[in-house]
């Protein structure tokens, strides 16, 4: 039996009774970071980065179970090592490796190779077997470098402020929106965050990761007292009734799917900016050479594609089919 396998619950160490990221209740889940997908409700102890502890308590409730970890300390289990290394994919983000048996694996978790100034910078980690995502993995995914799209959105909200207009920017309420945040040049106006992303920018603080200072949106406020700033939305407020208040708006996604064509109109919105947490299809094929790695399992996304792909240069590649695909342009926020 090999150290790390899948079972109904998720990915699963048998001789340390341990789960990576597991999708069913179990006793130990070791958790790559905070997103629904990978850290889910209901288990009896969890176990993740510092950084990741107030952002999993403020999704799933204080009274869990969970403990901390630092990047490259490790704890061992019944003779297996395991230890968490930067991911750079959100705040607290890791990758989990575990050594015994005289196997070295990698579960990546989910990863982007571009250090984005505030989630950590990614670090390649030696093994043998490496579980990897795959959300954006084919060629048509290619990032343009951070800095050049931090220019168009604040051109594009620069723009808007001399039309007089109201900026709504789109952005999952965990990573993507304290990412924009992060870079966004705040001398440009008033920054406003949707109630959902307040409470999660907290949670933030609340582990020691300073934010810039952010204003809500008042009950009582009207829509000429947004003109000219900039609100971060998450997607499911897209088309919603609380869009409803705000006039005169131009409104953007930011998304590694607005690659796609036809994705931003689907949306309704005026704007899209392609800006990803995962990596793009360089990024996976650097990040696995860099790992020396022969045994690759990629999950989330397109594993049977870039598996063949993988197979093709030489690896020994197998889908790893998880009950969840990750996150989608559709993915409802939790
Ligand atoms: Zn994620
Ligand atoms: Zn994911």
């Amino acid at each position: 039996m090999a150290l790390i396998e899948l079972n109904k619950n998720g990915i699963y160490c048998a001789e340390a009774d341990v789960y990576i990221d597991p999708w069913r209740s179990v006793d130990k889940a070791l958790i790559t970071h905070g997103h629904s997908d990978h850290s889910r409700p209901g288990h009896k102890s969890y176990l993740c980065t510092h950084a990741s502890v107030p952002i999993i308590k403020h999704r799933l409730g204080s009274k869990i179970n969970i403990a901390g970890i630092g990047y490259g300390e490790s704890i061992m289990v019944n003779g297996v090592k395991f230890s968490f290394h930067p991911a750079g994919h959100i705040i607290g983000s890791a990758q989990i490796r575990a050594e015994g048996k005289g196997e070295v694996w990698v579960i990546s978790g989910d990863y982007k190779t571009e250090n984005d100034g505030i989630s950590g910078c990614f670090e390649p980690v030696n093994c043998t077997h490496f579980i990897t995502e795959s959300t954006f993995g084919l060629p048509v995914y290619k990032w343009k470098k951070q800095s050049k799209v931090f220019d168009e959105i604040n051109n594009w909200w620069s723009l808007n402020k001399s039309l007089g207009k109201t900026t709504i920017i789109t952005a999952y309420s965990l990573g993507k929106a304290q990412r924009i945040l992060h870079n966004i040049d705040s001398e440009i106006g008033k920054i406003f965050c949707h109630g959902a992303i307040a409470k999660m920018n907290n949670a933030i603080r609340n582990s020691g990761i300073p934010l810039k200072d952010t204003l809500l949106i008042e009950k009582e406020s009207k829509p000429q007292d947004f003109a000219g700033h900039l609100i971060i939305a998450p997607p499911s407020a897209l088309g919603s009734s609380w869009m409803k208040r705000f006039k005169n708006v131009s409104v953007g996604i930011a998304s590694g799917w607005m690659m796609l064509r036809g994705a931003r109109r689907r949306r309704g919105a005026d704007r899209g900016f392609v800006l990803s947490d995962h990596c793009d299809w360089d990024g996976l094929n650097e990040s696995i050479k860099a790992t020396g790695a022969e045994n690759i399992y990629p999950t989330h996304g397109y594993t049977q594609i870039y598996s063949r792909w993988l197979r093709e240069q030489g690896y020994n590649a197998q889908p790893l089919e998880t009950e969840f695909e990750g996150e989608s342009l559709e993915k409802k926020e939790e």
